[in-house]
């Protein structure tokens, strides 16, 4: 989608998958969005672009808020007026009612999310829209429709409770509040899951199934066999399942994953302590299975952070989340030895995609009055994504 237009999501009729956006050079409007950028882009190598930032930033004063997502490159979190987490930061833009623009330095459905939180009059801008999300963008609106069609054919879907992690598209929270389902976060997915399980007899995970299975099995204390995932690639209308496997699973996870967290394996655990003596493993809860319980600490971004600047001096820690946070956290703790858990380099891509120019360009856009890039979720998806999160705020404790 051309930057400069608005980019809407709608649970009110199907939709067609999106495709996956490609990273790449050059306007290619069928699979990328964002890259045509009017008014000119400004070059990345150009020396005058902090200098730019700073007096866009200056000229739109209180007018706008910038939010800075953990995972966002040094060059743009300098110009962030608040860090966080995904829900941290849908919760600082909901806060701030007087800022007539938000400006999101994250990925789509975080802007997404910010919409829905903050007022009508406010505008929440994302300076590139090609910055998605690989995770939301495998469960689709029409894919886990079907799912539920399915799940409603067997008899089962009345006792079923779903339960969509915030990295997921307007849809699928709206789809989640129209069946009586919950929001969470990998910092309240315990809480969310046995909230659900409570309600019903069975919970909906999605999109990340590796979030899911952790929290289940890691969390709750069920067994992997509790647990089954729902390929909605599989030949079939029923996820590659046996109607007897999903009438008799506690959990249906979505087949989904974190490109970035799903790289670490358990043999990176294995090779930093060989590598490190004494170091300690924090992971991410959307690693996969093995390497959390190869980990000697998992937890969401904000308890990683938490966990490393509390900890001893001298100490060693291997991390296995995005690479941008982890440099930082090396660079913040200059006392304790901090390293990527892979020896591989891995940043999220579509992370990545809000860089200096785009920033630039949004800000200097919005300060001559030209509104660029600007995200808003259709009222009726709004509406029903607002009850899902609405359940998540009220989790019991
Ligand atoms: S780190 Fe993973 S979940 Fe987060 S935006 Fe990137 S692909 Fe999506």
């Amino acid at each position: 989608m051309p930057s400069g237009r608005t980019s809407h999501a709608t649970s009110a009729r199907p939709r067609r998958p999106l495709p996956l956006l490609l990273l790449g050079a050059g306007a290619d409007s069928a699979s990328e969005r964002g890259v045509n950028c009017p008014g000119g882009l400004p070059p990345a190598s150009d020396p005058e672009l902090v200098r730019r930032a700073h007096a866009a930033r200056k000229a739109l004063g209180d007018r706008a808020f910038i939010l800075g997502h953990h995972y966002q490159r040094d060059e743009v979190i300098q110009f962030a007026d608040v860090t966080g987490d995904s829900f941290k930061l849908a919760r600082e833009a909901a806060a701030r009612p007087t800022a007539e623009f938000v400006v999101f330095c994250g990925v789509h459905f975080m802007a997404e999310s910010a919409d829905i939180l903050t007022s009508p009059h406010q505008r929440v801008v994302l300076p590139d829209l090609a910055a998605g999300c690989s995770m939301a963008d495998m469960a689709t609106f029409d894919q886990v429709e079907e799912c539920w069609d399915t799940l409603e054919d067997l008899g089962i879907a009345a006792d079923v409770v779903p339960v969509t992690y915030m990295n997921s598209s307007a849809d699928i929270k709206a789809f989640t509040g129209r069946h009586g389902g919950t929001v969470c976060t990998s910092s309240n997915a315990q809480r969310a899951l046995t909230w659900a399980l409570g309600k019903g007899s069975k919970a909906l995970f999605l999109p990340d199934q590796h979030l899911g299975r952790n929290t289940a099995v890691l969390q709750l204390g069920m067994s992997l066999a509790d647990c089954v995932v729902w390929d909605p690639h599989a030949p079939g209308d029923t996820g590659g399942l046996t109607p007897q496997a999903l009438r008799d699973a506690a959990v249906i996870l979505w087949r989904g994953h974190c490109s970035v967290h799903g790289r670490f394996a358990a043999d990176c655990v294995h090779d930093v302590r060989a590598r490190i003596p004494g170091v300690r493993v924090i992971v991410h809860p959307e690693c996969v299975h093995e390497v959390v319980l190869a980990a000697d600490l998992v937890g969401s971004t904000e308890k990683i952070i938490s966990t490393i600047e509390h900890a001893a001096a001298g100490s060693s820690w291997a991390v296995g989340t995005e690479l941008n946070l982890v440099q930082r956290l090396a660079k913040a703790n200059p006392d304790k030895t901090v390293v990527f858990l892979d020896k591989t380099v891995c940043y999220c891509s579509t992370m990545n995609r809000i860089d200096l120019p785009h920033l630039v360009w949004a800000l200097e856009s919005l300060a001559r009055g030209q509104v660029v890039n600007q995200v808003t979720v259709e009222p009726q998806a709004a509406a029903q994504a607002r009850v899902a999160l609405d359940q998540m705020l009220a989790l019991p404790a």
